[in-house]
């Protein structure tokens, strides 16, 4: 594959495993947007500003805005070992625990931080098309707003028993503690925060194919995909 393929959808819809495994078996890059705003998010968090744009700097700018905008964010698009790197050192675990996640919503709804990640994510994607080589970009906006022409758009689903279930025995691998009624509750408060905000919302694109992972096991679900691609 040397074209673009769009992987958007809520959490615990499987899409990390999904995206990253589509890369893989089509030889392509891979590209994980979450783990920009969650990078984004942890150096707001470290620098100790307030998360909600209520403090504004010397230049003018809400103080979480330039310190997200400043962050020395690396992203690395190698499916086989994807890394997120944040001032030189690599973040994948501290990004995915309780405090970020609790946090990313936040971070992730000011327009300012968003559209300078989108510029960054646009830059990996056309670096991809220069080197002649295809790429799968995961989030929550790469169809509608980040790639709108991408060659392929998959809109990923799956019930909210199947999603929390997920999450929590990610959790649990991770060795973080977990219970999946909190996990749903989590789930469903991001949910809404992630659909109803003003600066990209999560929505399907219109020309996305919706695929719902509830009842496919990993492999069926990129059996799927690889067909999709191959069209
Ligand atoms: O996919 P993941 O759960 O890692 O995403 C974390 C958060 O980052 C989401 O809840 C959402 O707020 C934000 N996000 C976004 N746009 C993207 C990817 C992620 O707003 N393209």
């Amino acid at each position: 594959l040397q074209g673009v393929v769009a992987v958007d959808g809520p959490s615990g819809t499987g899409k990390s495993t999904t995206a990253r495994g589509l890369a893989v078996r089509l030889g392509a890059r891979y590209l994980d947007t979450g783990a920009m705003y969650r990078a984004a998010t942890l150096a707001v968090m470290r620098a100790d500003v307030p998360l909600d744009a209520s403090r504004t700097d010397a230049d003018g700018h809400d103080d979480a805005v330039g310190v997200a905008m400043g962050a020395d964010l690396v992203m690395s698009t190698d499916p086989t070992e994807p890394r997120v790197r944040l001032d030189g050192a690599d973040v994948a675990a501290e990004i995915r625990g309780a405090d970020v996640t609790r946090n990313v919503s936040a971070i992730s709804a000011l327009s300012e931080v968003r559209r300078h990640l989108v510029d960054e994510q646009r830059r990996i994607v056309a670096e991809a098309a220069a080197d002649g080589v295809g790429i799968v970009v995961e989030g929550r906006d790469i169809g509608t707003v980040v790639v709108p022409d991408a060659d392929l758009k998959i809109y990923l689903v799956a019930s909210d028993t199947v999603r929390a279930g997920r999450r929590s025995a990610e959790d649990t691998t991770a060795g973080r503690a977990s219970d999946p009624s909190t996990t749903g509750a989590d789930l469903a408060r991001r949910d809404k925060l992630d659909s109803s905000r003003t600066a990209s919302p999560l929505r399907a694109a219109e020309d996305a194919v919706e695929v719902d992972t509830s009842v496919l096991d990993i492999e069926g679900v990129l059996d799927r995909l690889e067909d999709l691609a191959a069209e």
